[in-house]
């Protein structure tokens, strides 16, 4: 495969096929290595095309890649394949401030983008926790994060895609247009597909401008429970927060531990983390409001987090929650959804499973949409038992968050990690309809093979 590669991209530094580093085989955690035959880098829509032609032509399986920082599974290639590697189309192509767009490669890097429109007095709201993320992953993972709760997730910012199919053909989908019913969606059904259905190749974003100010607080509890309880309080107030985040003391630990930082309110057994954007004087009132609400609910201290130095540090603790709970065990991160109204009785089921098993189960998450990270932790258990109990426990938990109405996976994607368990609690209807659409973009079934919904 490598002669017939190098015809494609003449560079020897980008198409790799003698000894692939593992992390090109892997997913964030590493723990799944799959096979490849070869790692290559486009560097144009032209040269993921000229790849793309000869895969289909060849029956030869394709794994698009962003930055790998996804913890499902969905970047793990099967057989004898293609890895194909789009961090290096990443360009910024153009700012439009006449529409609010930015048309970007996919390759580019999410926190370099945040930066690179916000000096210009602009904003991409989607905030995922991992901002070494591509656009490209945040695309096909339809990336949620903290800044759902206000703004949405990453759906609600693409505007229109360029995409290489399965067969090498080259098509954009969706517009700058503000509105569209034109025909059947063909970019959203890309969205969140996780590398299934086609290769993104460009991404025009939707932009707002940047707020005036935007401030955190920390809100301590004697309890998750009253902390949870506030939150359907919190929106009954209207005071439009921009994140909700909750994370338990014992958890905050952690991360404290694990960045030798201190978080504030350390007497707290529970926390909410608040965000507000908006002009200073809007801002100032919901900040009153939610004091009142919260210490009614229960709270016992609010701290507005508007030392620099304390902000960064409290979101950095947030922000390094899988990586500590990883530091000290190998654990499974999910990320169940359940409706905003059902998170405190999924939290309570997750604790009282814990006690019941033994196993421990770390929560914390985002509160404002029901999207609850939760680490399973293996502890000293061998393999055997890891697997089997893991198994158990996951089953237990995905049919209980399916009972409360909610779905496996918020944000991070089926991968590989879910598909057994998606698959069980989905209509045979619609799976079957899934299928079709995917048989539809790839009848071959070459784009990210390992990734399917007949289980
Ligand atoms: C510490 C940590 C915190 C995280 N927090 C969050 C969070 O708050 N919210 C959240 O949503 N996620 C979170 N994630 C998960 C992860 O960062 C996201 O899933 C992210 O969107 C993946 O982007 P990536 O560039 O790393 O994609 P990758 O991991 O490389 O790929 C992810 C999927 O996208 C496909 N893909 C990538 N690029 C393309 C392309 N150009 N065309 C077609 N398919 C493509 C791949 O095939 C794969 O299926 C977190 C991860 C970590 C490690």
């Amino acid at each position: 495969m490598r002669e017939e590669l190098l015809q494609l991209i003449p560079d020897e530094s980008r198409v790799i096929t003698e000894t692939i580093e593992k992390k090109y085989l892997s997913d964030n955690l590493g723990r799944k290595i799959g096979t490849a035959k070869a790692l290559v880098f486009p560097v144009s829509t032209e040269e993921v095309s000229k790849i793309m032609r000869f895969a289909y032509e060849k029956n030869i399986p394709v794994t698009p890649r962003g930055a790998g920082t996804n913890l499902v599974g969905s970047t793990v290639p099967t057989g004898e394949g293609i890895v194909l590697d789009l961090s290096r189309l990443n360009h910024i192509l153009e700012v439009d401030r006449e529409t609010f767009t930015a048309t970007v490669e996919p390759g580019v890097i999410l926190e370099d983008f945040q930066k690179y429109v916000e000096a210009q007095g602009l904003f991409y709201p989607p905030d995922p926790g991992e901002k070494k993320a591509s656009i490209g992953g945040n695309i096909s993972t339809n990336a949620g994060g903290m800044r759902a709760v206000r703004y949405g997730v990453t759906r609600d910012y693409v505007m229109g895609l360029e995409l290489v199919l399965a067969d090498g053909s080259v098509i954009t989908v969706g517009s700058k247009n503000r509105k569209d019913t034109t025909g059947l969606d063909l970019k959203d059904m890309v969205i969140g597909s996780e590398g299934t259905l086609a290769v993104i190749t460009k991404c025009v974003l939707k932009l707002i401008p940047k707020p005036e100010k935007s401030l955190s607080l920390l809100v301590g509890y004697p309890s998750l429970k009253t902390g949870i309880e506030s939150v359907p309080k919190l929106f009954q107030a209207n005071v439009n927060p921009t994140a909700i985040e909750f994370i338990e003391r014992k958890v905050v630990a952690l991360g404290e531990e694990f960045l030798g930082l201190s978080f504030p309110i350390p007497e707290a057994v529970a926390y909410l983390l608040l965000t507000f954007d908006g002009s200073a004087e809007e801002i100032d009132n919901h900040i009153k409001t939610v004091d009142h609400v919260v210490k009614e609910a229960g709270a016992f201290d609010v701290q507005i987090l508007d030392d620099p130095q304390l902000l960064q540090n409290v979101w950095k603790i947030r922000g390094c929650l899988v990586t500590a709970v990883e530091a000290v065990s190998e654990q499974e991160p999910l990320d169940i959804v359940v409706p905003i109204n059902r998170i405190d009785a999924f939290v309570n089921f997750v604790n009282e499973l814990e006690q019941q098993t033994g196993m421990r189960m770390i929560s914390f998450g985002h509160a404002g949409d029901g999207n609850v990270h939760l680490c399973v932790v293996r502890g000293e258990r061998d393999d055997a038992t890891w697997e089997k109990e893991l198994d158990e426990n996951l089953s237990i938990l995905y049919h209980k968050a399916y009972e409360l109405g909610g779905l496996a996976s918020g944000e991070h994607g089926i991968g590989l990690s879910k598909q057994k368990y998606m698959v069980r609690a989905t209509n045979p209807i619609n799976l079957a309809l899934m299928k079709r659409v995917k048989e539809a973009f790839d009848e071959k079934r070459i784009l990210n093979a390992g990734i399917s919904y007949d289980v």
